[in-house]
């Protein structure tokens, strides 16, 4: 069976820098108490890595109680961001706060705050739960609302003034497509800024484009996280392949590959590289099972 390796997968810069940025902070501060607000990022490998570095996951409904369960030492922010009152509320209780956020969750977050102050109610497109708009929302509550699906925008009463509409940095183009469409329907002069970052688009985009080539397509990845989950659904909806989330190697099944003759692997931006290679070598080493009859 030919293993297709697409390209670009894993690890993206935010998920680099803030892996970096808990590693160093684990080592300058051997002994004290170190707590990571959060999964550091989705995904349960790298989350392993740093309890055994002594890290303590501190997780909860919401980042806000997340922090109520650290007393003193260092919170390291994760790379989804945070909202305003978490930041204030770490540094009111006198902890020293390693900010992780990703560079591109910054920007949205300084986009969002810009069009608040400028008197604009905010759409937001995320998913409800997730940490990113949990963060974003805390920018300005009673000026942005959370939308998910279509059903959402049809419920919506904005404020009277101007209206804009941005999005969580890992949804794909297609989730998003249909929601602006019926933004745009409703509230024709809404402005439209897409924050998707580039990291997302590029990984989506290779996926689809090299998943044509392949009878299906393994995503390698926590199903914690959202670009990973995001991979799956543009193989399936956009390339037409069927397409296997598998944490591990060990979570690969021989019955997917009957009659399989090309496979493409991609990864979510939190996947660590090591678990991906392990993903490949087991499909390299897998012996072609014939189709039946
Ligand atoms: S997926 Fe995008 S926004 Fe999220 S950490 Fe990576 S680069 Fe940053």
């Amino acid at each position: 069976m030919e293993v297709v390796k697409i390209r670009p997968r894993g690890y993206c810069h935010g998920v680099v820098e803030a892996i970096r940025a808990l590693r160093q902070t684990a080592e300058a501060h051997p002994g004290e108490p170190v707590a990571m607000l959060g999964h550091l990022v989705h995904n349960e490998h790298v989350t392993r890595e740093f309890a055994d570095l002594g890290v303590r996951l501190v997780d909860a409904r919401s980042r806000l109680e997340a922090l109520d369960l650290v007393e003193s030492g260092t919170v390291v922010l994760t790379a989804h961001g945070v909202s305003p009152a978490v930041r204030e509320r770490a540094l009111a209780k006198g902890l020293n706060v390693v900010d992780a956020t990703c560079t591109d969750v910054i920007r949205t977050h300084e986009l969002v705050r810009d069009l608040c102050r400028k008197g604009y109610t905010v759409v937001y497109i995320g998913r409800r739960g997730h940490p990113e708009p949990e963060g974003v929302l805390g920018e300005a509550p009673d000026q942005i609302h959370l939308v998910e699906s279509v059903e959402d925008v049809d419920q919506l009463e904005p404020a009277p003034g101007p209206l804009a509409v941005t999005t969580q940095t890992t949804l794909s183009m297609w989730d998003t497509s249909a929601i602006i469409d019926r933004l745009r329907q409703r509230f024709p002069e809404i402005e439209v800024h897409n924050e998707i970052c580039l990291a997302t688009q590029e990984r989506q985009q290779a996926a689809v484009e090299q998943a044509a080539s392949c009878d299906l397509v393994v995503v390698v990845g926590s199903a914690r996280s959202s670009n990973t989950q995001r991979l799956v659904q543009v193989v399936r909806e956009l390339a037409n392949r069927p397409a296997y989330l598998v944490d591990t190697a060990d979570d690969l099944r021989p019955e997917w590959f009957q009659g399989v003759r090309r496979v493409g692997v991609t990864s979510g931006a939190s996947t660590p590289s090591q678990i991906t290679r392990e993903v490949i070598t087991r499909l390299e080493q897998m012996q072609p099972v014939a189709v039946a009859g």
